[in-house]
């Protein structure tokens, strides 16, 4: 099995020490409710290391949603929505709207990035992953 680089990793939702097991159960978008797995299938890393450990993903997640707002509001502003007062429901709208599509985007990489860059001592560590231990080591 390939081994992913970090970024790889981080892009697609998986463990950060053995870049394997998935994270998330599912896909990102659906009529489901996000969940995060308990135990990483590969390499049984306990995701929630500690209680109270997701709560820093909700500052994570609060910078996301911050960037995005700003992103959004001058996007509409480039594309045409006049600074007036008129607009201001209009504004409020469009940014709401991108929000709530962006909700289960931010919900996840929060997380992740919680996991991947934010947690000490949680570090990528070759070999613990399950496929990787049963591939015999060559020699050379
Ligand atoms: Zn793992």
């Amino acid at each position: 099995m390939k081994v992913l680089t970090e970024f790889e990793a981080v892009i697609q939702c998986k463990c950060p020490r053995c870049r394997q097991g998935d994270i998330f159960p599912g896909k990102m978008y659906g009529f489901h409710l996000q969940r995060t797995n308990e135990y990483c299938s590969s390499c049984n890393l306990r995701f929630e290391r500690e209680p109270g450990y997701y709560y820093v993903a909700m500052f994570v997640s609060y910078a996301m949603n911050v960037a995005e707002i700003i992103t959004v509001g001058v996007g509409a502003y480039i594309l045409g929505l006049e600074l007036k007062y008129e607009n201001l429901w209009s504004f409020v709208a469009v940014i709401l709207g991108v929000v709530f599509l962006l909700s289960p985007f931010n919900y996840r990489y929060s997380r992740v990035i919680l996991m991947h860059w934010l947690t000490p001592g949680l570090r990528y560590v070759p070999g613990s992953g399950k496929s990787e231990n049963a591939e015999p080591e060559v020699k050379k």
